[in-house]
């Protein structure tokens, strides 16, 4: 991968940033050298950040655990002061924030500037939960006993993130652990790590203690995250990726019974009934789709759309994805930037070259755009059959296949037929029928008539092999505290 000369503000994008380890509150350099950070876009290398090795790893957990005694008793109004100053600096540094994600992930500034507002949401939503966390005092039912509850931190977290949003899937743990009073050491992407050292910067200054939060970024993710998960003074993971990195990571979590969050893999239907808005229908389709070129784990995988009004859907979404506009996420007026990498690429290809032969048809995209960088054309697929891998598989590319039903109890089964059950997508103007298939859904979550769920206030989350635990709302900071309960004698 060869590195080229940026424009200046980019580049200047890309000097801003602390590129290396961050332990007990210094910057230092990894064992093992660097790691390139790519540009999707051209596939050229943008910088270097450390590269960590299990002895940097281990040194990071050393300085979380001697900072949690002092930072669980640091005030909790104190705490959510940091959180709501770094929600402030995060929002005046907006624009600068979302040309760096833009660069290391290639979503169109637009996007990026999206995901810097919502992941820096959840900040301040969780500066507003630290001074919430309460305890419960009660008479015992039989008299005598008094029964005393009280929430502490659990200690000291091991905190992995995903690439496709490289600072929100950092905040929804970062903010309820420094909320709740626990210190972390957290792993970002390898090829997305900017995002989160500029975070980490920003804590900093918004007075952040040493040693509460350590970055470890490594192109050896497990040989780093495994002793950590095996060590006892790890009271907590919390992951966020695919379900088999989670399925590998609750099995190391079990011999030492290590709390876990597991935030992974969707799949999710997009179930159109014939009594829907179909404009609305066709507008939500486009956000549940499109929104981070379909690399979200929320995103739209497959489209059930009832017989009657299938053909017109289909051609109505294939127009609006027609007009978007492909290019480097740092061009003016792009719609669609560039899938990750090759890797992820060659497997949109597959999936859809997959369905095509088995006797989908293409009412726009199908296929790769030459040249530089990994991009993929937005694609419709009419009458996708049963059995397409598309139709079982995560695609996590702009691919949207559409096939039809007859009627409710068949757009319940096929919307269940998978492993996965993190959101589903509701289009009805029935109000008796949107609460039934709600209830019938397998899914943490479901979308009714809308093709957003995600909100900071809101408890984010999957069933099945989606995971367990929930980011986001009331709920996200639970996941950070321990329940004592004390039996007090007052006779
Ligand atoms: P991934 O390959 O599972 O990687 C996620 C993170 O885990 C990265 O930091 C990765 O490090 C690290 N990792 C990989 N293998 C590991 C191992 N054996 N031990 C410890 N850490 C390991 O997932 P991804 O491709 O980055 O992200 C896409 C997936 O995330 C999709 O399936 C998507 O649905 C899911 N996702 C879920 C949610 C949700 O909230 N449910 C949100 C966003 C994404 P490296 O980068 O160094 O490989």
């Amino acid at each position: 991968m060869s590195s080229t000369a940026l424009p200046q503000h980019e580049q200047q994008a890309i000097d801003s940033v602390p590129k290396r380890l961050l332990i007990g509150g210094r910057w230092v350099d990894g064992e093992r050298g660097t790691l390139a950070v790519e540009d999707p876009a051209t596939g050229n290398t943008l910088t270097e950040v450390a590269d960590a090795s299990p002895a940097d790893a281990r040194k990071a957990l050393d300085a979380a655990v001697a900072a949690q005694g002092d930072w669980a008793r640091t005030p909790p109004r104190e705490r959510g002061e940091i959180l709501r100053r770094t929600f402030d600096a995060i929002s005046a540094r907006a624009d600068e924030l979302a040309l760096l994600m833009t660069l290391e992930m290639g979503k169109p500034l637009a996007e990026s500037r999206g995901e810097i507002s919502y992941g820096a949401e959840f900040l301040r939503w969780f500066s507003e939960e630290a001074v919430r966390i309460d305890g419960r005092y009660s008479v015992n039912p039989a008299g005598g006993n008094r029964l005393l509850t009280m929430r502490q931190p659990v200690g000291p977290c091991l905190l992995i993130t995903p690439w496709n949003f490289p600072l929100a899937m950092g905040t929804r743990k970062i903010g309820p652990a420094i909320a709740a009073g626990c210190t972390m050491v957290v792993k970002p992407a390898e090829q997305t790590p900017l995002s989160m050292l500029a975070l980490a910067q920003i804590l900093g200054e918004a007075g952040l203690p040493d040693g509460v939060l350590n970055i470890v970024t490594t192109s050896t993710a497990r040989e780093v995250s495994a002793p950590l998960i095996a060590d006892s003074r790890l009271r907590k993971l919390s992951f966020t990726g695919s379900t088999e990195v989670g399925k590998a990571l609750v099995s190391q979590s079990a011999e030492g019974l290590l709390r876990t969050s597991m935030e992974l893999g969707g799949n999710a239907p997009f179930i159109v009934f014939e009594d829907a808005d179909l404009d609305a229908a066709v507008e939500g389709a486009l956000v549940a789709k499109m929104r981070n070129g379909g690399e979200a784990c929320t995103a739209a995988n497959r489209f059930h759309v009832a017989k009657p009004v299938a053909a017109e859907f289909s051609e109505r979404l294939a127009a609006r994805l027609k007009e978007l506009r492909i290019g480097r996420g740092t061009e003016p007026d792009v719609d669609l930037g560039p899938l990750i990498d090759n890797i992820q690429r060659g497997k949109v290809s597959e999936l859809v070259e997959d369905a095509v032969a088995r006797g989908a048809s293409t009412l726009t995209g199908g296929s790769s755009v030459p040249g530089p960088g990994y991009f993929y054309d937005a694609t419709v697929l009419a009458d996708v059959p049963t059995g397409s891998r598309l139709l079982s598989e995560e695609v996590f590319g702009p691919v949207a296949p559409v096939a039809s039903f007859e009627t409710e109890a068949e757009a319940i089964a096929s919307a269940n037929d998978t492993q996965y059950g993190l959101v589903a997508y509701l289009y009805t103007s029935d109000l008796k029928r949107a609460l039934r298939v709600t209830e019938a859904l397998e899914t943490g979550m479901v979308g009714l008539n809308q093709g957003l769920v995600s909100n900071p206030a809101a408890p984010f989350g999957g069933v099945k092999q989606s995971g367990f635990g929930r980011e986001g709302g009331p709920e996200g900071i639970a996941e950070y505290l321990s329940t004592k309960y004390v039996a007090i004698n007052v006779d």
